[in-house]
């Protein structure tokens, strides 16, 4: 991690701990003999950390917007500075940036990259890889994530509780 993506994770770090409650663990990174990581025991206060950096953030890129514009920038260029793509006629982009400033609202095809609809992580019990598709308008576990071991205690637990909550065996 280099630039504003590693200062900011310092920051997130800081803000977990002093205002979250969370606490850092030094865990040994797999394959290596000295070198360790820091993390959090309980990620959820980096959550939190990372929610009120997301809302800080917003703030300041309404505020900067409105400072560009009393200097008399364009909403085009600020849609530009914002990383909308230029494809399409100026007045467009300039009501994107406006659209995602003002009314908070992400006109997406504006947007370069398209957000997946999955994350992944490695699962703690199982060590795989897991495709996260989150509630995906299905309740089974097969459809909300994908690639625990079979024998993945994680997993059983929630097959066994959904197997509960939808009286699958009555
Ligand atoms: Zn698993």
């Amino acid at each position: 991690m280099t630039g504003a993506r590693a200062q900011l994770h310092r920051l997130a770090e800081r803000i977990a701990v002093e205002q979250f409650g969370g606490e850092i663990v030094e865990e040994s990174i797999p394959g290596y003999q000295v070198l360790t990581r820091r993390r959090l025991a309980d990620p959820l206060p980096g959550v939190r950390a990372a929610q009120a950096l997301t809302s800080a953030a917003r703030g300041l890129l309404v505020e900067h917007a409105r400072e560009a514009r009393a200097v008399g920038r364009s909403w085009d260029e600020i849609g530009e500075a914002l990383g909308l793509s230029d494809g399409a006629a100026d007045e467009e982009r300039a009501e994107a940036a406006f659209a995602e400033i003002v009314e908070g609202r992400r006109a997406e095809s504006y947007w370069p990259s398209v957000r997946s609809p999955s994350t992944s992580w490695r699962c703690r019990p199982c060590g795989e890889l897991v495709i996260d598709y989150g509630l995906s308008g299905s309740s089974h576990p097969d459809d909300q994530e994908s690639g625990h071991a079979d024998t993945c205690t994680r997993h059983r637990a929630a097959l066994a509780q959904w197997r509960i909550d939808t009286r699958w065996d009555e």
